[in-house]
This record gives structure tokens, C-alpha cells and sequence, in this order.
């Protein structure tokens, strides 16, 4: 079975590619593991950023057309499901004061200027995105399993599980985080790790939460535990995260539901729904150049963690294009993707690509109040966002100038702080240790 493209990955990233080469005229097959392709079993909050700009990306949402655009690339998605509008990001501290990068009440007073997410039905966009592809003539194949790429002078082979084998001019692996084609192509031999997370989900309504409209950050005792909003009302996705291999993260959310000494109070008339998730993630360093063997990878496969569902469909879109521009113009290698790497290496790599995940843990050395205290000092309202990076960086900056007057008021925590940093490289090993380096 020969092909223009094959694509390994029915996800966002694989689904936007196969729509847009199929758009092209191009012969493209997608292989995708699971049997019910837009079915999600992977933890993912299903928010699509947008009005604030994602990897150079903008995109808007038009509440009438029910249109998604991506102004800068020039692509639309027809989303006529569910979703609610989300407005920015809440850090908790364990005694409940908060860090604000924006006031949602404020805010969601003008929801289409001020929204910087909307919170989806994963799968009604999947399911959306997999008709347009079948319909641009793409041939689909679910409950494949890829186990192998090969470069060979006709092509790239790709084998499956099931002993089928498919060729393709060039392949486009968007097999998600823990991409099995990067490992087979020995790309993560040089890619710096930093551990092994692994995630349980629920979906949860009838929360007593005091801020519902944005993704919300609590820090416990016991670790870390997100809620982002659901696309229903009064819903969440809620999520703990471990690197602990001693832990179970489902047992780390029933904790933080029903014994957490201050965030327990927020659940106690909620029912948790049927649908629960999970995910493994190997974090490792972005690839600086994602193209092997005429094998192109993209969305969260060449990524750390949570390229993002905007920033998975924007690599799709762009993938597919380049390579159709490329197979028109002659070019079946290399040499014909330059447009795709530089577009790359200018809204991901350089901007995102070097930046190093610590190895602190804040919780395991400061108390509950130490903490509290922390969280209480930077007074102001943060720039609204729902940009990760721009958390970090916004708090990095606010406390670097608070250093000073911490070492005066309390040099308990300043101490403590001090010992966070000594310990950071051990920390990391230790978190490394627990791991598992997919190479
Ligand atoms: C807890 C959590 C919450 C998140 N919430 C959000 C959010 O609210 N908003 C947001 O923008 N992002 C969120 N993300 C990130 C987002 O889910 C990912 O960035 C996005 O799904 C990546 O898309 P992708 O297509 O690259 O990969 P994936 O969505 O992982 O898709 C990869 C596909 O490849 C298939 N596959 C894998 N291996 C093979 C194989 N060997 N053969 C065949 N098929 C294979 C998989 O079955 C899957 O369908 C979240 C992530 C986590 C962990």
C-alpha cells in the first residue's frame, strides 16, 4: 500500500495533517491505534487557548458561525459542540490563598474579548475533524498498532502490529508524548530527561469551587492537583499528577476530594462522573529538529508535555501543507520541508526548546503556613493568562524581587529556600530514578 503520506496518530496533530494533505489532493493514510478514534482515554482538559497568542498562533472563536479560525495560519474548524468559556489561571496555596493571573468575575462581564480559553468536547472535535478527513478521500485505519518505521529507497515503511505494512513518500509521526517512532529512529538518545509523571483524571460536578471559570492550581502537602473547567457547567477535569512511584495518583485524587485538611470542603455535595482517564508522560527535552529519515514528527510527540491541543492542530495543519507544497514542486526530501523548520524552530524551538524542568519540590520542604506565607506576599494581580510559560515567568520575576525582604521577615523560610536550591540536582536524580527514559 503505497502512499504520499503515511500518518502515524489520529490525535489533534495527526487529524489537522491528514485533513489538510487530503485537502491537497494528496494519497494519505492514517493509522491509529485506538478503535474509536475520537474516543479519549488520555487525560486532557480539552481547552483550546484562545484571543492570547499559543506558540505565534491566535486563535479566535466566532460564538455565531461556530467557527474556530486560526488567524495566522489561515485555517478553520467547524466546531458546533459544547464548551464554556475559561479566562485565565488560579494558583492555591494549601491554606487557600490564591495567585491570580486573572479576575475571572471581571472578565467573564465581556466573555468573547476576554476569554483566553474554551473549554471543548475533545471528542466532538475530534469527531468533527475525522469526517472532514475521511471526507478529503483519506484512508483510514483504526485499532492499528505501528510498531516500526524504515527508510528505504522507495520510501519509508511503516509495519503495524497486526503484520500489515504501509509506504509512504514521507511519514508524519504524531504518535503523542511518549512517541514510539522518536524511540525507534534513536531520537530520544540525546534528548535530556526529566522524568516520569503519571496522571489519574476524573470529570467531577457540583463542585463548591470559589472561582469557576479558569484552570485552578491547588498545592498540598501531598503534592500538586489541578481543575480545569469542563465544557458542562458546574463541571470540572479534575487531575493529581506524581512522579512518585510509591504513590497512585487515582488515591491521591480521592485524598484531595476527601481528606485534604482545606480543599476537601470544595466537594462535598459533588458527584464524580463516569469517564475517567489517565496518562503516562516521559518528559524529556523538545527535538531542535523533528525530521529523521524522511520521517517528520509532530504535535506532542516531538514535544516535552502538553504541546497543547492549538499547538498540535497549528504543527498538523502546517505539516500537512509543506509536505503537499513540497511533493508538488518535486521535492520528496528533506530539502523540500525548509518553510515547516524554520516556522518551527521560530514559534517552538527557540522560543520554548532550551528551557530546563527543575527538580523542586516545594512542598516536601516548607509547611502548609510557610507556604501560605509565600503565596501571600507578591500583593498584586498578575497579568491575565493562561500561558504557562508566562505563569512561570511572572512568578520567577515577582520573587526574585522578594528576596530580600523574605531573608528580613523570615529567615525560617528564606532558609528553606536556600535548601530547595542545594538540593535541586539530588531532587532530580531522585525524581530520574523513579522514571523511565524512553529510549
Ligand atoms: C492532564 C492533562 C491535561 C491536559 N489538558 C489540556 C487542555 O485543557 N488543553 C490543551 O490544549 N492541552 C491539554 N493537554 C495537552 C494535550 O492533551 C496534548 O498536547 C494534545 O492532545 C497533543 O496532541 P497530539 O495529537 O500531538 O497527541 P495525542 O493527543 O496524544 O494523540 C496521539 C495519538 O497517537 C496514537 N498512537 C500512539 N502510539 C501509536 C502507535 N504506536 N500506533 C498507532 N497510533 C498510536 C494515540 O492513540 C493517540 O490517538 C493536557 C495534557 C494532560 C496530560
Amino acid at each position: 500500500m503505497k502512499y504520499d503520506i503515511v500518518i502515524v496518530g489520529a490525535g489533534p496533530a495527526g487529524l489537522m495533517a491528514a485533513r489538510t494533505a487530503g485537502e491537497q489532493g494528496l494519497k494519505v493514510a492514517l493509522l491509529e491505534r485506538k478503535k474509536d478514534i475520537p474516543q479519549i482515554h488520555r487525560s486532557c482538559g480539552g481547552v483550546l487557548n484562545v484571543n492570547e497568542p499559543t506558540f505565534g498562533e491566535i486563535v479566535r472563536f466566532d460564538d455565531e458561525q461556530n467557527v474556530v479560525t486560526f488567524t495566522k495560519q489561515g485555517f478553520t474548524i467547524a466546531y458546533d459542540g459544547p464548551y464554556r468559556n475559561v479566562y485565565g489561571f488560579h494558583i492555591y496555596s494549601p491554606g487557600e490563598v490564591r495567585l491570580e493571573f486573572g479576575n475571572f468575575a471581571e472578565l467573564s462581564k465581556a466573555p468573547q474579548k476576554n476569554r483566553l480559553g474554551l473549554a471543548t468536547s475533545k471528542e466532538h472535535l475530534l469527531r468533527i475533524l475525522l469526517e472532514e478527513t475521511e471526507k478529503h478521500g483519506v484512508a483510514v485505519f483504526p485499532n492499528t498498532n505501528v510498531c516500526s518505521v524504515k527508510k528505504e529507497t522507495s520510501g519509508v515503511i511503516v509495519e503495524c502490529a497486526d503484520g500489515t505494512s504501509f509506504e509512504g513518500v514521507f511519514v508524519i509521526a504524531a504518535d503523542g508524548i511518549n512517541s514510539r517512532i522518536a524511540r525507534v529512529l534513536k531520537l530520544n538518545k540525546d534528548r535530556y530527561f526529566f522524568g516520569t509523571t503519571r496522571d489519574a483524571s476524573i470529570e467531577i460536578e457540583g463542585t463548591e469551587c470559589p472561582d469557576p471559570e479558569g484552570f485552578l492550581f491547588m498545592i498540598t502537602q501531598r503534592g500538586i492537583f489541578s481543575m480545569i473547567p469542563h465544557y458542562q457547567k458546574n463541571c470540572y477535569h479534575m487531575d493529581a499528577s506524581t512522579y512518585r512511584r510509591d504513590i497512585q495518583p487515582r488515591k491521591l485524587l480521592d485524598y484531595f476530594i476527601h481528606e485534604d485538611p482545606t480543599f476537601s470542603k470544595w466537594y462535598r455535595g459533588a458527584k464524580v462522573l463516569n469517564h475517567k482517564t489517565a496518562c503516562v508522560v516521559n518528559l524529556m527535552s523538545p527535538l531542535e529538529k523533528p525530521f529523521q529519515d524522511n520521517v517528520l514528527l509532530i504535535g506532542d510527540a516531538c514535544w516535552r508535555r502538553e504541546m497543547s491541543n492549538v499547538g498540535s492542530l497549528s504543527t498538523g495543519y502546517r505539516a500537512g501543507r509543506c509536505i503537499a507544497e513540497a511533493l508538488k514542486r518535486g521535492e520528496s526530501g528533506e530539502e523540500g520541508l525548509g518553510d515547516y523548520f524554520a516556522w518551527y524552530d521560530e514559534h517552538y524551538f527557540k522560543p520554548h526548546g532550551t528551557r530546563k524542568q527543575g527538580g523542586r519540590d516545594f512542598s516536601e520542604y516548607l509547611t502548609p503556613e510557610q507556604i501560605d506565607y509565600l503565596a501571600g506576599l507578591p500583593n498584586r494581580q498578575f497579568p491575565q493568562t493562561m500561558d504557562i510559560y508566562k505563569v512561570v515567568n511572572h512568578i520567577g520575576k515577582a520573587y526574585s524581587e522578594l528576596f530580600t525582604r523574605i531573608s528580613e521577615e523570615r529567615p525560617d523560610v528564606m532558609d528553606k529556600l536556600i535548601e530547595v536550591r542545594e538540593d535541586m540536582d539530588a531532587n532530580m536524580e531522585r525524581r530520574l530514578k523513579q522514571g523511565f527514559k524512553n529510549i
